[in-house]
């Protein structure tokens, strides 16, 4: 099993990379945002709590969050690995997913961050928006907020990844295809 995390800020491509990962190393992708948007387009219970949180760019609470995580992973046992993508995304989660993966055996191989200015992103993002009818990627406020849930929350999990050894930044310009390159050198060197 080699599992890893894939993060960065919004925009820096992780969705993207995720799938060029998971159809090369035949890992198991999840995407917490992507579990989020099917419930709300499904209109489950979990979608009407996660939506408001959603649309304002603000990251929905750990409790909600880490359940779903794990009823995922544990629907989906018999895989080569997982790539998490968009997850942890808080300190609190980043334990939670530790002590979950040892009470089933497993453990985080790598954490890689794709890094991108926050300037790059923005435009993409906005790009993005006239595209895939997210209102998170077409308001620029609602941007700003998730930059700021991520620099706030979320770029302490680096310090945290890194204590544990497992901590790898890959430079997230350029193109698709030079950026997968740069992953798959990093994942080869690890495996
Ligand atoms: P993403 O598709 O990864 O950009 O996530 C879109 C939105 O889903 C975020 O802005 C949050 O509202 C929510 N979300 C996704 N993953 C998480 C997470 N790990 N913790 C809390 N909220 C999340």
């Amino acid at each position: 099993m080699f599992n890893i995390v894939i993060f960065g800020k919004p925009g820096s491509g992780k969705g993207t990379q995720a799938d060029f990962l998971k159809n090369k190393y035949d890992l198991y992708h999840i995407s917490t945002g992507d579990l989020f948007r099917k419930n709300i387009s499904n209109k489950t219970k979990l979608g009407l709590e996660a939506k408001s949180y959603l649309d304002k760019g603000d990251l929905v609470p750990d409790s909600v969050t880490i359940k779903m995580l794990e009823n995922e992973v544990l629907s989906n046992k018999d895989v080569n690995g997982y790539i998490f993508d968009g997850f942890p995304r808080t300190l609190n989660q980043a334990e939670s997913l530790d002590s979950f993966l040892v009470s089933i055996n497993l453990k985080i191989n790598a954490t890689i961050a794709l890094d991108v200015n926050e300037n790059e992103l923005i435009s993409r993002l906005l790009d993005r928006g006239k595209i895939n009818n997210r209102s998170d990627d077409q308001d620029i406020e609602k941007i700003k907020n998730r930059f700021n849930e991520y620099n706030t929350k979320t770029s302490i999990l680096i310090d945290f990844y890194q204590k544990q050894d497992k901590f790898f930044s890959v430079d997230g310009k350029g193109t698709v295809d030079d950026i997968t390159s740069r992953l798959f050198d990093l994942v080869d060197s690890l495996i």
